[in-house]
């Protein structure tokens, strides 16, 4: 019976091929959403980990709050724009990111746009795009002294509360999205506290992917060089590194600062390169609903 043992071969290989993916890809079928207030936060705080993610089955979608029309060293508000932008786009390619929407608040003028309506706004993107994980700031986070920063952590955090509720937004159900209830959340900070952190995640495989998706942002990586040239000269001080600003010191400034606290963060927990989080699951690991929930079928 050649034909049945060549379609029982077939058939192993092929369960085998699926258990292999499985091993390295499983969340396969996941989405994660990631919620930037600017071009470059998501690539700084998260970029590591976000595209670990993705090697490991996600599909990453990205959202913008701001229009970064104000983060360059010369450029004009538009110019500024455009050009965050599209580095923006090159960024979270690098990281497997091909999904990438603005909401296009002014940069750093959002003092008079409501918190609902900004929560508004994500609820739909969280609608359609039902992600299992969202990343973004943590809304907890003391010292976080960036208005736009604070703004996106608030508005994601309520989104994902309010997002499963039937009575918010209920026209959306008309246009055929439905609620829905995000699973985990990672939270970025600047400078958490640690008790705060409770998520620490092996970058040791994505960091030259993270630094390359930094030095994708070359407008924003330029204006941070000089205005570090420009403080160091306040006092007194000068890095030789930056006599010269072009996009080979930038790169260089971009590489060293990268490893250096990724490998700060990872000689704490015994990884050569790490990220850290504020990290909140569906329900506590050790829980009555963890270790009773079933596969739904
Ligand atoms: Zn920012």
């Amino acid at each position: 019976m050649p034909s049945f043992s060549r379609r029982n071969f077939l058939a192993l290989a092929a369960a085998a091929a699926q258990a292999a993916r499985a091993q390295t890809r499983p969340y396969e079928g996941r989405s994660l959403v990631v919620i930037t207030a600017h071009a470059d936060d998501f690539t700084i705080f998260a970029g590591g980990t976000i595209a670990k993610l993705i090697d490991q089955g996600y599909t990453g979608h990205l959202i913008r709050v701001t229009n970064d029309e104000k983060d360059s060293y010369d450029l004009d508000l538009g110019e500024t724009s455009h050009r965050n932008t599209v580095e923006m786009r090159e960024a979270a390619r690098i990281l497997g990111i091909n999904d990438v929407h603005s909401l296009d608040f002014r940069n750093d003028e959002m003092d008079a746009i409501s918190e609902t309506e900004v929560r508004a706004r994500l609820i739909l993107w969280f609608r359609k795009l039902k992600p299992w994980t969202i990343f973004t700031f943590d809304p907890s986070a003391k010292y976080e002294e960036n208005p736009d920063h604070k703004k996106t952590a608030r508005a994601a955090e309520d989104a994902a509360w309010t997002a499963q509720g039937h009575l918010f937004l209920e026209e959306q159900f008309t246009l055929g999205l439905n609620r829905w209830a995000v699973l985990d959340r990672y939270y970025w900070a600047r400078a958490p506290e640690n008790q705060d952190v409770n998520k620490v995640v092996d970058i040791s495989a994505t960091i030259d992917r993270k630094i390359r998706a930094v030095q994708a942002h070359k407008t924003m990586m330029r204006h941070t060089a000089y205005s570090l040239k420009e403080k160091l000269a306040e006092a007194h001080l000068r890095l030789p590194l930056l006599d010269t600003i072009n996009e080979e010191s930038v790169n260089r400034l971009i590489e060293i600062e990268t490893r250096e606290t990724a490998a700060a963060v990872g000689r704490k927990h015994g990884m050569q390169y790490a990220e850290f989080f504020h990290y909140i699951p569906i329900a506590a690991e050790n829980s009555y609903v963890m270790k009773n929930a079933v596969p739904l079928k």
